[in-house]
């Protein structure tokens, strides 16, 4: 495929970045150098890294980097462990990291990682050699200056902690800033693990506030019960939401009169796990649940064109990474279902890895209570800013908003070095 001023360019496109491109110059006017300069990444990288199993023998797990952009600041984004991830997905989410980082106004590009493999059916030293190996071999592209890894989909502050000590020992110095997320023995933030969901409810909170909406009124179903979903989950109880059901990658559980969320959380993954009582549902059927707000806070897509038209939710918060497929998402706009995007909602997480980075390069650590005021100021001002932009067009989406502020933020950048006429 050619790019928009005729060049093969020496890489695929991003079909998903490519689609949200075209869908956005319909509304926001797009040069060609524009959109080409955006409908692939920057660098990508990949390698196939072999990893000795407990039983002796080796297996190898296709695995990537891949940095979108890089105009605004060092690339940024976490690392998975999922059994689909490829390079699409990884190009997806870097293109979603570049874009989200625009949002919140932190100065970071956008990459992801990933490993193809199930974490799941790894001992703890498999994990671990997985997790340096990776290290091992992309240390020449990552660093507290260029590229900063985090968390993601099944990875979290013990992976975080092998992969900072393994860029340690390939580059001999100590370097907490190359990687956030971290445990907090290790240079990591307070409230970091928190951090998407505690952004989430400040967000959450101000979109209702915008429909006059009370949280006490409000019936709210979550999709995903790990860190994101768990955290979110609790945040919200404690806010007075009324969480009516939640589920894992199993299933999950539901009660119309809310559910006693402290106690799902404690006992979950323990032997008093609520999650086999109260009344089971699919996760299909969690989706279609009558409520005010659905919070998919999985992975992507789960809202698709096969059950959208089921939904009978008031509105949609993406805390999930690409949640809603593209056609999905203009069916809801049709339909009248706002839908605040991942890239506005999760992005307290990467803000606060911003805060670890910051914190980590300075050397001064702050209270949970400063990181968290911080964090709830920066989403609050991103959250006023779309409403602006959302308010200054006929019938804009929040997504909409969100595309045209964070896609303007990274041109602007690009514009001033130089690598698009102004
Ligand atoms: N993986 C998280 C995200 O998708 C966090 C990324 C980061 O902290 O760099 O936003």
């Amino acid at each position: 495929m050619r790019n928009d001023l005729g060049y093969r360019g020496t890489d695929t496109v991003c079909e998903f970045c490519s689609a949200e491109l075209d869908r956005l110059s319909e509304v926001e006017l797009l040069t060609d150098r524009d959109l080409a300069m955006l409908r692939q990444p920057r660098r990508r990288v990949n390698a196939n890294l072999p990893v000795r199993m407990d039983d002796g023998s080796v297996a190898v797990f296709p695995s990537f980097r891949i940095q979108y952009n890089s105009a605004r600041g060092p690339t940024k984004g976490g690392i998975r462990y999922h059994p689909d991830v490829d390079e699409s997905e990884v190009d997806q989410l870097a293109f979603l990291m570049a874009l989200k980082c625009a949002v919140v106004d932190i100065p970071f590009g956008g990459a992801k990682g990933g490993v193809q493999v199930d974490p799941n059916g790894l001992s703890v030293g498999e994990r671990e050699r997985l997790s340096r190996a990776y290290i091992a071999e992309y240390a020449d592209v990552i660093g507290p200056e260029t590229d900063i890894p985090a968390p993601d989909v099944n990875t979290g502050p013990q992976v975080m902690a092998w992969m900072m000590d393994e860029y340690e020992q390939q580059t001999g110095e100590h370097a907490p800033g190359v990687i956030t997320g971290k445990p907090l023995e290790l240079g990591g933030s307070r409230g970091r693990t928190s951090a998407t969901s505690f952004g989430g409810r400040v967000i959450l909170d101000a979109f209702a506030e915008t429909r006059g909406w009370e949280p006490t009124d409000l019936d709210v179903a979550i999709q995903g019960f790990g860190n994101v979903g768990s955290y979110l989950a609790t945040f919200l109880h404690e806010r007075g939401y009324n969480v009516v059901a939640v589920s894992n990658a199993q299933g999950g559980i539901y009660d119309a009169d809310g559910l006693d969320i402290p106690a799902v959380f404690d006992g979950y993954g323990t032997e008093d796990d609520l999650f086999v009582t109260g009344e089971q549902i699919t996760n299909d059927e969690l989706l279609t649940l009558d409520v005010d707000v659905l919070i998919p806070a999985a992975i992507e897509d789960q809202i698709t064109m096969s059950n959208v038209a089921d939904l009978r939710t008031e509105a949609v918060l993406e805390m999930a990474n690409g949640p809603t497929t593209t056609d999905a998402d203009a069916y809801l706009a049709d339909h009248g279902i706002p839908v605040i995007p991942d890239i506005l909602a999760n992005a307290g997480g990467v803000t606060t890895s911003y805060f670890e980075w910051v914190q980590n390069s300075s050397n001064e650590y702050w209270s949970k209570s400063k990181v968290q005021n911080k964090l709830e100021e920066q989403m609050q001002t991103a959250f006023e800013d779309l409403h602006e932009v959302k308010q200054a067009g006929d019938d804009r989406s929040w997504r909409q908003a969100a595309y045209i502020r964070a896609v303007d933020s990274v041109l602007d950048a690009e514009k001033f070095r130089g690598n698009i006429s102004r």
